[in-house]
């Protein structure tokens, strides 16, 4: 999506260790009017998936994933990170190695708000070695819900996240698609939109 590529490359800061900062307009200081788009983007991406839940993981994907939902017309819950207290039986649960922070995390959905009634569409702001993507889609299974896809503001095309969530079958549909960030370059993979 040329209008995301184009604030990317604007306002994006590589820093050390494969991190893309962005936090102009996407996960500190938050740019709607762009929000808007990105959702309506991912709405035309997912016109005809039924989709009636988005679920994303606190803190940077909820800002995305409210503007989407207004778009598709549907809740939006989003995957609390817990200390791994509190953990009683009305919950999903899975546990998210963190790619920024370098941590385990257990992270929870309450089962009231997900269950086989729900088609999910799941965004996140990043997808880097796929282990946040992969503990929401195991939440999605635990609850009986049928997974649509996957929504993604920036795809790190580089790493390994991207091959192993479309190995596993599920439809993955990234904004923009990084094919290299080598010495603060940024590469794009074309998608034509
Ligand atoms: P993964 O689980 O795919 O390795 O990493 C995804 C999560 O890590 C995202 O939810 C995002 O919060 C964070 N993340 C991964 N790479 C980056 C990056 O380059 N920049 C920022 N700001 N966050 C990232």
């Amino acid at each position: 999506m040329k209008l995301l590529e184009d604030r990317i490359r604007e306002e994006g800061v590589v820093k050390e260790g494969n991190i893309l900062k962005v936090d102009m307009f996407l996960n500190h200081q938050m740019d709607v009017v762009l929000f808007r788009q990105m959702a309506k983007e991912w709405k035309r991406r997912f016109a005809d998936a039924g989709v009636n839940k988005i679920l994303t993981i606190e803190a940077s994907g909820i800002g995305i994933a409210c503007i989407a939902a207004e778009e598709f017309g549907c809740k939006v819950v989003f995957a609390k990170k817990t200390q791994g207290k509190n953990l009683d039986g009305d919950l999903l649960t899975t546990q998210i190695t963190s790619f920024t922070k370098g941590r385990v995390f257990d992270v929870i959905v309450a089962k009231k708000f997900l269950g086989p009634e729900d088609r999910v569409l799941i965004i996140d702001d990043f997808l880097a070695n796929g282990c946040a993507l992969e503990g929401l889609i195991s939440i999605v299974k635990e609850s009986g819900a049928t997974l649509v896809g996957c929504g993604i503001a920036i795809e790190k095309g580089f790493q390994a996240g991207g091959d192993k969530i479309r190995g596993m079958g599920v439809r993955l549909e990234s904004l923009a698609i990084i094919e290299s960030m080598d010495g603060g370059k940024l590469t794009f993979r074309e998608d034509g939109t």
